[in-house]
């Protein structure tokens, strides 16, 4: 062998092998699609910030195929799952315990190892919403009214958290009433299915609907109901800046996107896994690395 492929391989090799030692703990990403899970590069920032010998790795798993999964976990022994679309309800039903979160929820994100064999399930997306506010806009939503557009699997999250941190009230406007009135239960006493003429009477208004993520370049609601006075989260981060943050920022509003939900949900699964606090600054390094 040449020199020049005798050193091809050996960068091969490296490639490949990356410092993947036999006691390497493994984890991953379940979805459907996976392929462009961002999930895998978080989690690999924090183990390599860490300094454990931790991996993870993208699973595609066809809708369908989330109990199966969670099967897979323990007989494969991994460490830990995040779990995204379509398998955070099914997953919450096959494992063999469920936080409070998670069990109000109907839904997890995240898949733990127990030291028993077991496999707990969690729902980190609340608590990321809540980590990602404090980290951006320096605040937390106690005695605070926030209105949740959307009524899917992240607003359901997003507002039981705020109930759960004390938000004076919590908003829900969605599309379908019959979702909202669903969402706005988990909130119990603070929560109420609302319209779009109450948002300006928000503190915090967050978008967690799918309008505006890529290449959708619609709005969750008129900018003219936003003002000055408020907070805006849109939680997509793909693009790093909707249309609609794009015009609440162009608007004087402090505007925020869902890059921080997303390393502080990440963040959360970590701590989880590993019982370390999470390097939330390497993971949000790496996400930018990602998304430019
Ligand atoms: P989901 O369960 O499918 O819910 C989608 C929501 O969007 C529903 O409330 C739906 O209303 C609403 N919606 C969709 N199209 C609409 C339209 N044209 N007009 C008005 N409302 C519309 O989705 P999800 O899992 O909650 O995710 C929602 C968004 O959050 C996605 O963009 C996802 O990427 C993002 N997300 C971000 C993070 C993060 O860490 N930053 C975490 C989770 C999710 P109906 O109920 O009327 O159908």
């Amino acid at each position: 062998m040449s020199s020049a492929s005798a050193n091809d391989a050996n960068d091969a090799d490296e490639l490949s092998m990356g410092n993947v030692s036999g006691a390497t703990r493994v984890t991953g990403v379940i979805g459907d699609p996976v392929i462009h899970s961002l999930s895998p590069a978080l989690h690999n920032a924090a183990f390599a910030a860490l300094g454990i010998d931790w991996a993870s790795v993208p699973f595609p798993v066809s809708a369908g195929g989330g109990a199966q999964a969670v099967e897979a976990m323990r007989t494969l022994g991994l460490a830990g799952l995040s779990v995204t679309t379509p398998h955070k309800d099914a997953v919450a039903r096959a494992a063999d315990e469920v936080s409070d979160a998670a069990a109000a929820l109907g839904a997890a994100n995240c898949l733990v190892a127990s030291a028993d064999g077991g496999v707990r399930a969690e729902n980190t997306d609340g608590d990321g919403f809540l980590g990602g506010l404090l980290e951006d806009a320096d605040t937390t939503v106690r005695g605070k009214t926030v209105a949740v557009l959307g009524a899917g699997g992240a607003a359901r999250a997003i507002s039981l958290a705020c109930a759960e941190a004390g938000a004076a009230r919590v908003l829900v406007v969605n599309r379908t009433a019959q979702r909202a009135a669903r969402c706005a239960g988990l909130a119990s006493s603070v929560g109420a299915v609302a319209q779009q003429a109450d948002i300006p009477g928000a503190d915090i208004v967050v978008n967690a609907t799918t309008v505006g993520m890529a290449p959708d370049s619609a709005m969750p609601c008129d900018p003219a109901l936003l003002h000055s006075g408020q907070i805006v989260v849109d939680i997509v981060y793909n693009p790093a800046e909707t249309v609609w943050l794009a015009a609440a920022r162009a608007a004087g509003i402090r505007s925020y996107n869902g890059g921080s939900m997303l390393v502080h949900q990440a963040a959360v699964a970590i701590a989880h896994w590993t019982g370390h606090t999470a390097p939330v600054d390497a993971m949000r390094s790496a996400l930018q690395a990602r998304l430019g």
